[in-house]
């Protein structure tokens, strides 16, 4: 046997003798084992996923100090507080602590009597600390929330910088762990490139969790569904995520008319109503919660059965970490996105809001397309997800998702696509979706007449659909890959390849009936 297999045999043992999981998940196992043979690490895992015991399996085994970058304070003290409950020698310094509490724990450190110390990453830019650190064998350096380093990211903090310099500045070089949940190709580079990690193996697994049921429901009337949804679902814990604070205060008062009993959670309550909301949804107190995104980072409830997006969020990489708060106990739980096109004019707003300029407000309307690409797909949705994420996968559709459980048969569209593409070449590919849309409804607005475009043979070819309805079929078309959109806050639909085999004849288009197409024709019936 060789000596890998015994370092993980006795990382299993210690996984049962601290933790008393008889097993690692699979993913665990890739990313303890990659560790234990000194090879630098990305591991990418959902929240929920475990990250921390993997990180902290092999503190136990590596001989001297694991130094545990942190981004919050609460979350650090949690973690050392279970640590040190299962027996770890574990410890935190911030802030919270006077000066000798402080001086104590790096001479404990020093003397190896700690496995493992969590410190925030403003802490690696203060000389005294590195200076101390020095002193101190350190083996590992684990950063979690790794995505903080990336202007990418969704949050970024500069003080994830002082990462690289401070590990380059030890005496000796210990591995670097990197941990996120969240990584599409360009965040998983900044992390490589900007903690320098070196030859990293990388891990990314178990986004596509099987017991979340994922679903996009597109033309609900979202209220009523939410404070139906919650009444039949009153004894399981759920959260509601809003894109406005206003949007939170008038769901919450809604649920507590209907006599749900429900909390609320952002940024314009008082610090006191945030934590006595939080405590209550955490002890079951109110089963749901409804909130903005500020709501859930560090919150460890493992048995929320359903999480709601009253809207859509800005980006997948924000969807799936929400998202993914159901559920953690890996029970069978629900992930719906209640989609409206409104949402999208809310999160360019939003873009718009924001003073950043040049390439990142342009990525940022890139992810928001590749987000609305989601919610029109008719696609396995978590393979859309797995796919974004660049997580290999077989390929089986998952069997519980809204598309996968969609029984509206495939439309042979053919001749509608045809129309909307001859209609977007005819106006030089060099306008939006809605544009589009206006002429082919034969639409007298003023944009239309003053381009001369109730004069193309393809003007009101489609006098029978509502404009909305002709824009909810050129976004399928786009989801389906024969459009593209131009980034951007005004963004152009083009043509892609496959569209131009559509116009020869050469390609069926198979759609799913559109909602309101199926509508009217049962209203036709
Ligand atoms: P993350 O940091 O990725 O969000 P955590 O480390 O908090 O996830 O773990 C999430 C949950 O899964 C915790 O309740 C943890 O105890 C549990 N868990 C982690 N690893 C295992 C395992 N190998 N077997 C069973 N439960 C596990
Ligand atoms: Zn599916």
């Amino acid at each position: 046997m060789n000596t890998q297999t015994i370092t993980m045999e006795q990382a299993q043992q210690l996984l049962q003798k601290y933790y008393g999981y008889p097993d690692f998940r699979e993913g665990q196992r890739r990313i303890v084992s990659s560790m234990l043979q000194g090879t630098d690490t990305l591991g990418i895992m959902p929240t929920g996923g475990g990250k921390s015991i993997c990180y902290q399996i092999p503190a136990l085994i590596y001989e001297g100090l694991t130094l545990v970058i942190s981004p919050l304070i609460s979350l650090m003290k949690d973690q050392v507080d279970a640590l040190t409950t299962a027996g770890i020698s574990a410890a935190y310094i911030n802030s919270t602590l006077s000066g000798k509490e402080v001086n104590e724990r790096i001479r404990a450190a020093r003397q190896g009597a700690l496995k493992l110390l969590y410190v925030a990453p403003e802490r690696l830019e203060l000389d005294w600390f590195r200076e101390e650190m020095a002193s101190v064998r350190i083996a590992c350096v684990a950063v979690d929330e790794a995505h903080c380093v990336s202007q990418w990211g969704h949050d970024f903090r500069t003080s994830y910088l002082a990462v690289a310099p401070f590990v380059n500045s030890l005496p000796s070089r210990p591995i670097l762990a990197a941990f996120t949940a969240t990584a599409t190709p360009e965040v998983q580079e900044d992390m490589v490139a900007l903690l320098q990690l070196r030859q990293p193996s990388v891990f990314i697994t178990g986004l596509g969790r099987d017991n979340l049921a994922m679903s996009v429901l597109r033309g609900e009337d979202k209220r009523d569904y939410i404070l139906n949804y919650a009444a039949t679902h009153a004894h399981q814990p759920g959260i509601i995520y809003a894109a406005t604070r206003k949007d939170v205060d008038d769901l919450y008062e809604r649920l507590r008319q209907s006599g749900i009993p429900a909390g609320r959670y952002h940024a314009g309550l008082s610090d006191q109503e945030r934590d006595s909301s939080q405590e209550a949804f955490l002890y079951d107190d109110i089963r749901v919660m409804v909130a903005t995104n500020a709501f859930g980072m560090g919150i460890d409830k493992s048995n929320v059965r359903y999480v709601i997006h009253y809207n859509m969020p800005k980006n997948m990489e924000a969807y799936v970490q929400e998202a993914g708060r159901a559920g953690r106990d890996g029970e069978p739980s629900e992930c719906i996105l209640l989609f409206s096109p409104q949402d999208i004019m809310t999160q360019k707003f939003l873009i718009e809001q924001n003073p950043q300029e040049g390439e990142r407000k342009h990525n940022d309307y890139r992810k928001l397309q590749q987000m609305v690409e989601y919610c029109y797909s008719p696609n396995c949705l978590r393979w859309g997800m797995l796919d974004y994420f660049g997580e290999s996968h077989d390929r089986t559709p998952c069997g519980i998702c809204s598309s996968c459980r969609d029984e509206r048969e495939l439309v042979d569209m053919t001749r509608d696509a045809q129309i909307v593409f001859s209609c977007i070449h005819r106006m030089r590919e060099r306008f939006g979706v809605s544009l589009v849309a206006s002429v082919l409804k034969g639409s007298r607005n003023k944009k239309v007449l003053q381009y001369g475009f109730d004069t193309l043979p393809t003007y009101g070819m489609m006098p029978r659909r509502s404009e909305r309805e002709i824009a909810e079929l050129i976004n399928a078309l786009i989801a389906e890959g024969y459009l593209a959109l131009s980034e951007g806050q005004y963004p152009i639909v083009r043509l892609q390849q496959p569209a131009g085999e559509v116009l020869k004849g050469q390609r069926q288009v198979m759609l799913r009936a559109l909602e309101e197409t199926t509508r009217g024709q049962n209203a036709a019936a």
